[in-house]
């Protein structure tokens, strides 16, 4: 295809506002799917992910469209995951394209990742189409929200495109402003190939499928291919591009964005955001940009039943298959027994994966809190990451600990700015910013990642009846005063239970812990101490009182159904039990003794 009948783009948007939607109208108003195929959010096509209304996995589509200048185009647009934990996919996948549709919600204006998402398209480059969607609601006011994209954003938003993805209002203008306002790709087929690895997942008939973006030279079936930095060669054995259905061309060329097939076994040598070119004629240098994924939360994943090891190891196999960015190593609780210490790239990454394991394969999983990772560089000069509280060596040994900050941008109504201040400074936050974005605060913490990493985004949600919006980036990894608090039950530490924490808040924290398992864990025949402790200094206690009369004694023996549903249901509660020493915790205890409120 000549170039200037390619146009590449996204759309960005904050969640909710209606990019799925969009997407959806722009392939049925251009014929890629009969009315019969079209179901709701094609794109989206993982149950979770459409339960959630979130996009994970980037998805492409190619459309075909025919301008009302008479010309036909072909339109590629490549759509985004829209959460904060997978920014650097967002980043790779906006790098493949030259154009952005911004979507804004008419009806809410600009969120915390409206802003993130655009500034991420500001960033490599691209043109930019402001997009309003839902202008059918009666509380749409476009005018004023144009004026705030260009107060906020400082875009150009006087030619905004004014539309309804749900009504179908305005598609045609999307589609001919994709082909007027967004600029062709350049590139040159005659040099050597030069191919973005956008995204790559595993398909049970076609191996590991590679989503690609020719920028130089083409690709063909029976090429020998090379990824540049995984150092790893192919044969191609298949090259085509999704409709949204599958479709095998010859061949792709600069500026087209498609997908290879190369009976690849594993994600691994797949990394979102390599270079891939050919083997025989390899390009002089890579594409820039590119570096792996690095999990920044890991978190330990248990069977609570122990002979569902096996099952989980075979389950977590094949999740791996399909997500390079997510990592996994054996790992042995005294509390747990045998699990795995998986990595994710961010605690919605981490949902994901436990809910899809305990849906899709069916194990009851026990997690464990999740933490960051920590530097921590010992006495004689080296540096180790830490990726599990259980491993720190003895403080003898360590010469100070680092951990990771974000830039965290917020924004929220005015009426609750005052209670996401007193949030962020109770989480050791340094304020950068503080400005005005309509009337609407927009606020630029600092924030250790660690304090975050647990329930910051609930407790945001709560304290705003969900009116804030949040967006954050890594910015480096700092010193502080960290310390490793173990938990002990009847007197004995649980692994599963240590965490670090900032000296200053170690004692509080200790507190609420304890509190919390004094609720979580039931009467025991015997007392059971529950403490909290930083080396061997203790710092809070609880006390877990004995049972003094068998439960179903309230029954007073007359009603026997009654007595039964009670028996059975203590029954049920007690799968969800972890035997530890003499102790039975139950299995929800060890991520719910971490919640703050
Ligand atoms: P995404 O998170 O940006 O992908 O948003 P979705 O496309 O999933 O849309 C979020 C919600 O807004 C869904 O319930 C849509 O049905 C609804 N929605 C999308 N576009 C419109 C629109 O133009 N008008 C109205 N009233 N609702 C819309
Ligand atoms: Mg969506």
């Amino acid at each position: 295809t000549d170039l200037s009948h390619i146009r590449n783009f996204s759309i960005v948007a904050h969640i909710d506002h209606g990019k799925s939607t969009l997407a959806d109208r722009l392939i049925q108003v251009t014929g890629g799917l009969s009315d019969r195929e079209m179901k709701e959010q094609v794109l989206d096509n993982m149950e979770l992910e459409r339960e959630r209304g979130i996009t994970i996995k980037a998805q492409t589509v190619s459309l075909s469209y025919t301008a009302r200048n008479g010309k036909t185009y072909q339109l590629n647009l490549i759509d985004t995951p829209g959460h904060v934990d997978f920014a650097y996919e967002v980043n790779r996948s906006l790098a493949a394209v030259e154009g952005s549709l911004l979507v804004v919600d008419a009806s809410q204006g600009v969120e915390a990742q409206t802003l993130a998402n655009v500034y991420q398209a500001i960033e490599v480059d691209h043109e930019i189409v402001p997009v309003l969607n839902k202008i059918d609601l009666p509380a749409a006011e476009p005018e004023r929200i144009k004026e705030q994209i260009e107060d906020v954003i400082g875009l150009d938003a006087s030619e905004a495109v004014l539309i309804s993805a749900k009504t179908g209002l305005g598609i045609e203008d999307v589609l001919e402003a994709i082909v007027n306002r967004l600029p062709p790709p350049e590139g040159d087929r005659e040099a050597a190939l030069k191919a973005m690895l956008v995204d790559s997942w595993y398909d049970p008939y076609l191996g590991v499928v590679v989503l690609v973006r020719v920028v130089d030279g083409s690709l063909k079936k029976g090429q020998r291919i090379r990824m540049m930095a995984a150092k790893a060669t192919y044969t191609v054995d298949n090259v085509g591009k999704f409709t949204p259905h599958r479709q095998m061309v010859e061949t792709l060329g600069p500026g087209e964005i498609g997908f290879i097939t190369a009976s690849i076994k594993e994600v691994a040598d797949t990394n979102v955001g390599d270079t891939i070119t050919d083997e025989k004629r390899p390009a002089e240098t890579a594409l820039p940009g590119f570096r792996p994924s690095q999990p920044v939360v890991f978190c330990g994943l248990f069977p609570v039943d122990s002979a569902e090891f096996e099952d989980l190891r075979d389950a977590i196999g094949k999740l791996r298959l399909n997500d390079a960015s997510f990592e996994f190593e054996m790992e042995t609780s005294a509390a747990l027994g045998f699990g795995f210490r998986c990595g994710f790239l961010g605690l919605l990454h981490l949902e994901i994966i436990r809910e899809r394991l305990e849906r899709e394969f069916n194990i009851d999983l026990i997690t464990t809190a999740p933490s960051v990772v920590y530097h921590m560089y010992r006495t004689d000069g080296e540096m180790e990451e830490l990726h599990n509280p259980a491993d720190m060596p003895d403080p003898v040994h360590i010469d100070h600990i680092e951990e990771p900050w974000i830039k965290a941008t917020i924004l929220v109504p005015d009426d609750y700015l005052g209670a996401v201040l007193k949030l962020c400074e109770e989480r050791r936050g340094i304020q950068q910013d503080l400005t005005y974005a309509g009337n609407r605060a927009m606020v630029v913490y600092e924030l250790p990642l660690n304090e975050v990493v647990f329930d910051f985004y609930d407790r945001l949600k709560s304290i705003t009846k969900g009116y804030a919006s949040f967006d954050y980036q890594i910015i480096g990894y700092r010193q502080d005063d960290l310390v490793r608090m173990q938990i002990l039950v009847n007197e004995e530490p649980v692994d599963a239970l240590a965490i670090i924490v900032h000296r200053s808040k170690a004692e509080a924290r200790g507190r609420v812990m304890c509190e919390k398992l004094k609720e979580l864990i039931p009467r025991h025949l015997f007392k059971i101490p529950i403490q909290a402790a930083i080396g061997g200094r203790v710092i809070a206690r609880e006390t877990i009182g004995a049972m003094r009369k068998d439960v179903t004694a309230k029954c007073y023996g007359g009603d026997a159904t009654r007595k039964r549903k009670l028996l059975e249901k203590q029954k049920a509660g007690k799968k969800k039990m972890r035997q530890f020493g003499r102790v039975e915790i139950p299995q929800d205890a060890f991520i719910n003794a971490l919640k703050m409120d």
